[in-house]
């Protein structure tokens, strides 16, 4: 997709802080973190949203996932970390390639709602 954003950061024409790569799926660190170490996990193929997901691919995405809860948290020693995904404009959705976020906590920070 020549519009999309993420397109062009798994392309290299944008850069990004790489946390993970392999041939299906790409996570990298968010540009306005909502914490430190707030991180992104997207498939290489442009989908939209997670309705728009083939099912193996949903699958590979979510066998990565705790790999890179794991990165994060062997990185940055959170206290918790919401997981978390937006799917459409009306849930919060502002890029239109699916992405999981990573969101690390700390201390009481981490009892208050992340988009507050
Ligand atoms: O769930 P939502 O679509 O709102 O999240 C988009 C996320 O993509 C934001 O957290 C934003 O900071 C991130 N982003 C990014 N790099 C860009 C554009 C957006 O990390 N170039």
């Amino acid at each position: 997709m020549n519009d999309c954003i993420f397109c062009k950061i798994i392309n290299g024409d944008i850069p990004s802080i790489k946390v993970y790569e392999d041939e299906q799926v790409y996570a990298f660190m968010d540009i306005t973190p909502l914490s430190k170490g707030h991180t992104l996990l997207i498939p290489k193929q442009h989908v939209q949203d997670l309705l728009d997901m083939p099912a193996e691919l949903a699958s590979h995405l979510y066998r990565v996932a705790p790999i890179v809860a794991k990165a994060i948290y062997n990185a940055f020693t959170p206290d918790g970390m919401n997981t978390l995904n937006n799917n459409g404009a009306a849930a919060g959705q502002t890029v239109f390639h699916y992405h999981l976020h990573f969101i690390p906590r700390y201390g009481e920070e981490g009892l208050k709602w992340v988009w507050e």
